[in-house]
């Protein structure tokens, strides 16, 4: 016989087979010696009251063995000569694109201006070092997009995206570990991505896909209002009348193209703001209520939302245990965001810390049209690569010295290997978002006490969250508004956030595709 219970126990228990087997006999009235195996459906961390717990959702086997079914991927036909696809992008949403390519009998050429996962570490080491910032190849550009040296959160806020289990048994299939399959908020880990990732690529090679790294794609071709060309940066043409775009919200030079040839674009709404680090040992004694932190709990995580000033601020992307990554597409800018390794056992939490920005705040930016948002966010990553030396030091502020308006004397060590410069964030910022985050820390301290304290330090700016640009597409057809054969697709185009939505959109707009084939 099998049971489903959903149950709340202590995490000891969670984290122990017979601790567990002992609480679900005693609590469901079930023989001991009868239970054969507690399957765990699902798990997250109830960390609200003064003791934490963990709820569980389980299957139990009495008197029944546990049979194991195993994650399989689905059969991928050789498609090496089958008609052609191109997919500009080998972030998640292009990869995701390609898988389904393939899924559905058409061949994948995938054009990436990056590199592959291994070569890819050379060019990071290079910022982080020797503040080299290669335009083709860093944190955001390069196989697996901007989504392999990520702390890999798999989890999104909409529920309404589609099929993240889907997504999360592919990636399981292509090495991740199952354990994504059950955690309410699953994560992946830098040290573990970018072999998934490779996985992934060699699968669609496998069959007979292309993935052509180092060809950065540099003008379209249209006919009659329809695709009819790609053309790359060493002036080849591919002749194609469907392409899934998929660059990324950090492709400027994309939205430039796009613009300058009228296909249509839109500004967009996003956020921007800080990324600040704590140490992890804070955030758990905060978050679980404790002095040390449970050896049966993971690394804690927290989520702030508040309104200041009649606009939202809040944490976006925190990686516990991990690191502070320099994440600039071109010189002349710096630009924050984090990761960490699967086992998020870095000393130190890192979290985006934003501020909603509005269309009527990029006002100033009237004269750059649909770009306006970019420009905005530009010139704010400039000005802090200038303020902060010229280099891949970004401008850092003690939280509480941001508060009270104040330059830190002495910066506390950080875990941005480029390292800080003492600036005060009112000269990065524009008032109305340095002024949002000045009383918005003030309230994040209400809900998370001991939150602001000086030992914490702000590193800016964190200005790559979402796409500031949308690309207009058919809710139909996916298809862009304008230009047929055409399909805007994943975060860039402003239609997700984060990997499992990019994924998801990259199959959606696959399939939309070959529907109209
Ligand atoms: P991207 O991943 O940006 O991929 C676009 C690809 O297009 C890139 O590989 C780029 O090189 C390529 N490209 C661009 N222009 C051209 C061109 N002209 N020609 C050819 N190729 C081009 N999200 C999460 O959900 N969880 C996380 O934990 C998380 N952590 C993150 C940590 C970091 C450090 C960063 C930078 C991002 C993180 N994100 C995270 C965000 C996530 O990575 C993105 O939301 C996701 O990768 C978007 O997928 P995409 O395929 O739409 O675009």
């Amino acid at each position: 016989m099998q049971y489903e219970f959903t149950i709340q126990v202590l995490p000891e228990v969670a984290a122990k087979e017979e601790l567990l087997k002992k609480e679900i006999s005693v609590k469901n009235n079930l023989s001991l010696k009868e239970i054969r195996y507690i399957e765990i459906l699902k798990r997250s961390i109830d960390a609200r009251q003064r003791i934490v717990k963990i709820n569980l959702k389980v299957k139990v086997f009495v008197n029944e063995d546990f049979v194991k079914t195993p994650i399989e991927l689905p059969e991928y036909p050789t498609v090496d000569t089958a008609r052609e696809i191109v997919i500009i992008g080998a972030g998640p949403a292009g990869l995701f694109a390609a898988l389904r390519c393939v899924e559905w009998g058409y061949k994948p050429i995938v054009l990436e201006r990056g590199k592959d996962v291994r070569a890819r570490r050379r060019d990071l080491k290079a910022i982080n070092n020797d503040h080299i910032v290669n335009e083709d190849s860093n944190y955001c550009f390069g196989e697996g997009g901007a989504g392999t040296y990520s702390d890999g959160k798999l989890y999104t806020r909409s529920k309404k995206r589609g099929d993240v289990q889907r997504i999360l048994k592919l990636l399981v299939g292509f090495g991740a570990t199952e354990q994504i399959l059950v955690e309410a908020h699953p994560h992946i880990g830098t040290n573990k991505l970018p072999a998934i990732i490779a996985e992934i690529r060699e699968k669609i090679v496998a069959h007979g896909g292309e993935v052509r790294f180092e060809t950065r794609v540099t003008d379209f071709e249209l006919k009659n209002g329809e695709i009819s060309a790609v053309i790359t940066q060493g002036g080849t043409v591919i002749d194609t009348n469907k392409v899934i775009l998929a660059t990324g919200h950090s492709a400027r030079d994309i939205f430039e193209l796009l613009y300058r040839k009228k296909i249509a674009i839109e500004a967009k709404p996003f956020a921007l703001g800080v990324r600040v680090e704590h140490t992890q040992e804070l955030i758990d004694q905060i978050q679980y209520k404790c002095d040390v932190r449970s050896r049966y709990l993971p690394p804690s995580p927290y989520s702030v939302v508040k309104q200041v000033n009649g606009r939202g601020m809040y944490s976006f992307c925190m990686c516990p245990g991990g690191v502070i990554a320099p994440c600039a597409t071109s010189p002349g800018e710096v630009v924050t965001n984090g990761w960490s390794p699967s086992k998020r056992n870095h000393p130190t939490s890192n979290s985006g810390i934003v501020v909603e920005l509005r269309l009527e705040d990029f006002a100033a930016y009237e004269r750059f049209g649909p770009l306006a948002g970019v420009y905005f966010q530009k010139e704010i990553e400039q000005r802090s690569w200038e303020l902060a030396g010229k280099t891949q030091r970004v401008p850092g502020q003690r939280l509480m010295d941001l508060v009270a308006g104040k330059v830190s004397t002495h910066l506390p060590q950080t875990s941005y290997k480029p390292g800080l410069s003492s600036v005060d964030m009112g000269a990065v910022f524009p008032p109305f978002i340095h002024d949002v985050l000045k009383k918005g820390f003030v309230d994040f301290d209400k809900s998370m006490k001991g939150y602001l304290t000086n030992e914490a330090v702000v590193h800016a700016p964190e200005s790559r969250t979402s796409s500031p640009v949308r690309i207009p597409r058919d809710r139909q057809t996916l298809e862009h508004i304008v230009v047929k054969g055409l399909y805007p697709c994943g975060e860039g185009a402003g239609y997700a956030g984060g990997i499992i939505s990019a994924a998801i959109d990259g199959e959606k707009c696959m399939e939309a595709c070959i529907r109209s084939l």
